[in-house]
């Protein structure tokens, strides 16, 4: 099955794929673990930075290998592509799917270079996802809500998006409904009737932001909804790296780093394990 086959069934079966970056071999390790245990299909991706640090041709050719030796279907993503040139270049390299965040642009010049990278990327097989409202919050931990989350104006407005969509013919669109980057104290909560209406108007399947902070409750209404195929997290898998590193650093003299990495990857492994089994567990 091509990618869009493999998404549109989750859509069809009512479960969504968990988009994991993977800034790094332990934590891609820990991605393909989870995913050996499900037999699920799941998403690897890098940001931008992510794929600097690893290289992209490395990171794709980690992932192939990785697939190839367990019999896994892993998609990857390029994770809120910065510009034109870059998510160009990630089209080139092989990824599955390229997400152009163009939220930042004037509503013509995202409409216009998304449209592009949607021809481009078709050409090729590969997936575009598309955004138009920025989605808020950075991948950390944070005590407080940002507080323009206050005011629903930044919303994603499901007639701009059914605008958007028909004009650029992208196929998958990252909607801002009050999901946020990273983790709060307070967990931020989504505008499902805002989800309802985009889902009814957009063609296209729909992607969700921030799986790392929201309640367990949310992201299953907002699967039931019937869009969301491709859930991002990221923030609780570094959360989780770093934590169980500096444990682990901190009663061990070990220099040998592989061995000092298999709880680390194993605490990761949790995470993901509770985030395919969330995704999935309203599954047809
Ligand atoms: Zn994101």
């Amino acid at each position: 099955m091509n990618s869009l086959e493999i998404l549109t069934q989750a859509k069809n079966e009512g479960w969504a794929l968990g988009a994991f970056n993977a800034g790094n071999l332990e934590i891609a390790k820990a991605i393909i673990g989870a995913a050996q245990s499900f037999k699920k299909p799941v998403i690897m991706e890098t940001s931008s930075g992510e794929a600097q640090h690893f290289g992209m041709k490395n990171f794709l050719s980690l992932v192939a290998n990785f697939s190839q030796e367990f019999n896994l279907n892993i998609l990857t993503n390029f994770d809120h592509g910065p510009g034109l040139e870059e998510c160009q270049a990630a089209i080139e390299a092989g990824y599955s799917l390229v997400h152009f965040d163009g939220s930042a642009l004037p509503y013509e010049e995202n409409v216009k270079i998304t449209k592009l990278l949607v021809q481009q990327a078709h050409q090729k097989g590969v997936l575009i996802e598309a955004e138009i409202d920025k989605i808020l919050g950075d991948s950390k931990e944070h005590q407080e809500l940002p507080e323009s989350i206050q005011a629903s104006g930044s919303y994603t407005d499901p007639q701009k998006a059914q605008d958007f969509v028909a004009q650029t013919g992208c196929d998958l669109l990252a909607v801002f409904i009050g999901n946020l980057h990273g983790t709060y104290k307070q967990p931020p909560r989504l505008d499902l009737e805002r989800l309802r209406l985009i889902a009814q108007q957009v063609p296209c399947l729909l992607s969700l932001h921030g799986g790392s902070g929201l309640l367990p409750e949310d992201l299953q209404k907002a699967i039931q909804i019937g869009k969301i195929v491709k859930i991002n997290v990221n923030t609780e898998l570094r959360l989780a790296f770093r934590q169980t590193l500096e444990n682990v650093l901190r009663g061990s003299e070990e220099v040998a780093i592989y061995k000092i990495m298999p709880p680390v990857v194993a605490a990761v492994q949790k995470v993901v394990e509770e985030k395919i089994t969330l995704f999935s567990s309203q599954s047809k």
